[in-house]
C-alpha cells in the first residue's frame, strides 16, 4: 500500500470574493475574464505564472491560427478577433505576416488565397493583454494556483488557492475553469476524460542567427497522428517529425516534470546542430511552461464530434474552422462548456467537451478565445449553467460581434 498521511484540518481565511472567478490566464481565461467584466461582473483572474497568455505567450506558441474556414469566410469574431488584432498591434512577425486581405476587407477571391492568421510577438501580446484587462477592471492575481475546491450539493462554494501568502480560500458566485487541464472540474468531481494518444515532447524557443534576426524554432512542431492536412500555411504539416517516443498525459506531476526535462535535453541537442551549421547561432528565450496539447477535458452536457462539421447547433455560442484543413466549420454548443453535475462551473479553452479528433481543432487559439468569451458572458449573466437563457446568451454574444451560426 502507498504510504499516506492525513493533513490536519485548519481554519483558512477567505481572502477574496467576486462574482466570477476565472482560473487560468491563458487565451481562454483572458477572453472569459474580459467578457465577464464587460457584462458587469466583478472578476478575479487567477494565474499561477506571472504573465498572461498561457501557451500562446509563455509557451512561445506565437502563431494565431486561422479565424476563417479556409474558403474565404470568417468564422471567429468577437473577442477572438479583438485579441487577434491586439496580438499584431506592434506588427506581425515575418513567419506569417499581417493577413491584409482580411484586415482590409478585400473580396472573397483575395481572402481565399491566404488564411486569416498571423505570427505575433509573444512579449508584446502578453503585455498588451495585461494592460487591456487592467483597463477593463479585471483583477489579476498572479503566482496563484487554484489547488482545490469546496463543493456543497451541486455548487462550488470556494476555491482553495496557494501563493506566496500561503493557503487561503476565495468565494465566487460562478467559476470558469480555464486551466488547460480541467483542474477545477476534476477537483470538483466533474466527470473528465484524458486524451487517448497523450502528448509528444515539444519545446519551442527563439534564437538569433548570423543575420541578427530573432527567429522562432518550433521544435517538436507536429504531434497529432497524420490526417488530411491542408492548413494553408507552411510548416504546420502534420507529417513533420515527432521528436521522441516519450508520451505524457499532462496531468501527472512527476511525469510532466520528466517530459519537460527530456524536451529540454532534446532542445539542447537541436541547438547544438544549429551551432555546427551557423557559428553565430544563439538561443535567446525558451518556453517557460510545459507545452501540452491535449491533457484532460470535461465530459459535458454535449460533446462535439467530427460528425458535427457544418451541423447547425441550436445552442451554438460561436464557431471555429479547422486550422489544418480548409472547409470544415463547427458550431460549438453551449453544452460543451459545462457538466450539469456542478451548476456554477463553466469550462473554456482546450478543455471543452469534444471527441479526441475534434479536440485537435478546438484546442488552438481562436476557439479557445471563442469558448472563453461565451463562458465569461454566461458566468456574468447566469447563476446556474443548466438554466441559462440560450437566446439571451446568443443575443448578448452577437451584440459583441461573435459569429454564432454558419451563414448561407
Ligand atoms: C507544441 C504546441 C504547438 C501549438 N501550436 C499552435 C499554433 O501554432 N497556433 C495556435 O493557435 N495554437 C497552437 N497550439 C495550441 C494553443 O497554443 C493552446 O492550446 C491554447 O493557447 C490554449 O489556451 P488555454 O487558455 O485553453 O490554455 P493554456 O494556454 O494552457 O492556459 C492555461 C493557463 O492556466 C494556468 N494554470 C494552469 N493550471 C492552473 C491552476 N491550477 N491555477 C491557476 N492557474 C493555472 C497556466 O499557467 C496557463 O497560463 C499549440 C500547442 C502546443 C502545445
Amino acid at each position: 500500500m502507498r504510504e499516506s498521511i492525513k493533513e490536519p484540518a485548519r481554519e483558512l481565511p477567505v481572502t477574496d470574493t467576486c462574482d466570477v472567478l476565472v482560473a487560468g490566464g491563458g487565451i481562454a481565461g483572458v477572453s472569459a475574464a474580459l467578457a465577464a467584466a464587460r457584462n458587469g461582473a466583478d472578476v478575479l483572474l487567477l494565474e499561477r505564472e506571472f504573465g498572461l497568455g498561457g501557451l500562446a505567450t509563455l509557451g512561445l506558441i506565437a502563431i494565431f491560427l486561422p479565424l476563417c474556414d479556409g474558403r474565404g469566410n470568417q468564422v471567429c469574431g468577437g473577442i477572438c478577433e479583438e485579441l487577434f488584432r491586439l496580438s499584431i498591434v506592434h506588427g506581425a512577425e515575418e513567419g506569417y505576416p499581417v493577413p491584409r486581405a482580411w484586415l482590409e476587407n478585400s473580396p472573397l477571391e483575395e481572402r481565399v488565397k491566404q488564411r486569416f492568421l498571423a505570427q505575433f510577438n509573444p512579449v508584446y501580446f502578453a503585455l498588451e493583454m495585461e494592460g487591456l484587462l487592467r483597463r477593463e477592471g479585471v483583477r489579476i492575481l498572479y503566482g496563484t494556483q487554484a489547488a482545490a475546491v469546496q463543493v456543497e450539493g451541486n455548487r462550488i462554494t470556494h476555491v482553495f488557492v496557494e501563493n506566496k501568502s500561503g493557503r487561503s480560500a476565495i468565494r465566487a458566485r460562478m467559476y470558469v475553469d480555464c486551466t488547460g487541464d480541467a483542474d477545477l472540474a476534476a477537483r470538483a468531481g466533474v466527470e473528465t476524460a484524458l486524451f487517448g494518444d497523450k502528448n509528444g515532447l515539444a519545446s519551442w524557443y527563439y534564437y538569433i542567427s548570423g543575420k541578427k534576426k530573432v527567429r522562432l524554432s518550433m521544435f517538436g512542431l507536429a504531434d497529432v497522428r497524420p490526417r488530411e492536412a491542408d492548413s494553408g500555411q507552411k510548416g504546420t504539416n502534420e507529417s513533420a517529425d515527432i521528436v521522441s517516443g516519450f508520451r505524457f498525459s499532462g496531468v501527472d506531476g512527476p511525469e510532466l516534470s520528466e517530459a519537460v526535462q527530456q524536451a529540454h535535453e532534446l532542445m539542447l541537442l537541436d541547438m547544438g546542430k544549429h551551432v555546427r551549421e551557423d557559428k553565430e547561432f544563439a538561443p535567446v528565450a525558451m518556453s517557460s511552461i510545459p507545452l501540452v496539447r491535449m491533457s484532460r477535458r470535461i465530459c459535458g452536457a454535449s460533446t462535439l464530434t467530427v460528425r458535427d462539421d457544418h451541423r447547425e447547433m441550436p445552442d451554438s455560442i460561436g464557431m471555429t474552422g479547422d486550422w489544418c484543413k480548409r472547409g470544415p466549420v463547427y458550431e460549438i454548443p453551449f453544452g460543451c462548456l459545462y457538466n450539469p453535475g456542478i451548476v456554477n462551473l463553466l469550462a473554456a479553452g482546450r478543455i471543452i467537451s469534444t471527441d479526441d479528433t475534434v479536440w485537435n481543432v478546438t484546442r488552438v487559439i481562436p476557439p479557445c478565445a471563442v469558448t472563453g468569451e461565451a463562458a465569461g458572458t454566461a458566468a456574468a449573466i447566469a447563476s446556474d449553467v443548466t438554466k441559462v437563457d440560450i437566446d439571451g446568451l446568443q443575443a448578448q454574444l452577437a451584440r459583441h460581434k461573435v459569429l454564432i451560426h454558419i451563414q448561407g
